[in-house]
């Protein structure tokens, strides 16, 4: 029988431990996430063991397995070695992980998905600005799967939002015009230092929060309009959420 192998580009996402030795991976790959196996990648003698390590960025050759395909060898294109030794870092990436994870399926095939994770991760290892990583990562995300908040036009009634509004619905999907402010019991308040840096950081690349220097105050009220509205979209918090926050109150 003639083995059937495939090379791809591939970010660990998750990691388990697997029958004696073995580990199942979860990977993001431009054709989306996939399910795979490492043999053997417990013992010492391991060839391909300090290749596959927890949200490595490598190109990887993968064997066509009965069930799972079997990774038969990891070129490092990354290691993100500074996000994986700092835990506010590496506390950022999980929650970037399972956000990845959360909005897709397995074989949904997105390129601009991918690149924007390998991006964050990227800068989650280099910014200074972790935290604005993960909201630029947040937003980026939203555009691509469909749920880009309405930040330029009302939320209910689409027409052009100025800067005395004050009122995010995670329900309605974005800010509110003063018309329509009370349109949703529960939105929630927005402060205009908050809304000008949403509008930013929807505008922008992931490298332009390098060069911001913001309050806590600004940065807290922009997390949690988005983790409202993920909240909403989701119908529940990411695991990681809860770690997220211990390490930063930590910090
Ligand atoms: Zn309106």
């Amino acid at each position: 029988m003639r083995e059937r192998v495939y090379r791809t580009e591939a970010v660990i996402l998750r990691r388990n431990d697997f029958a004696e030795a073995d580990r199942l991976l979860l990977l993001a790959t431009p054709a989306g996430k996939r399910r795979v196996v490492a043999k053997g990648i417990r013992k010492t003698t391991s060839r391909i063991a300090g290749h596959v390590e927890l949200f490595t960025h490598a190109t990887l050759l993968l064997a066509i397995g009965r069930n799972l395909d079997i990774i038969t060898q990891s070129d490092v294109i990354d290691p993100y070695s500074r996000l994986r030794s700092d835990i506010a870092r590496l506390s950022c990436a999980y929650y970037a992980a399972e956000l990845y994870d959360k909005f897709t399926q397995d074989g949904d095939e997105s390129r601009p998905l991918f690149q924007l994770l390998v991006d964050a991760f990227h800068a989650l290892d280099q910014s200074e600005n972790p935290d604005l990583v993960l909201r630029s990562y947040e937003l980026s995300l939203l555009q691509i799967v469909g749920y880009r908040p309405h930040l330029h036009q009302c939320a209910v009634c689409g027409d052009q939002l100025t800067e005395d509004a004050d009122q995010f619905s995670p329900q309605l999907g974005g800010v509110l015009c003063p018309r329509d402010r009370h349109a949703d019991r529960r939105s929630l308040a927005l402060g205009g230092p908050a809304f000008r840096l949403l509008r930013y950081l929807q505008s922008q690349p992931l490298s332009a929060v390098n060069v911001l220097h913001l309050s806590a105050g600004v940065r807290g009220d922009v997390e949690s309009i988005l983790r409202a509205y993920l909240y909403h979209l989701l119908e529940r918090d990411l695991k990681s959420v809860a770690f997220l926050q211990d390490v930063m109150r930590g910090e």
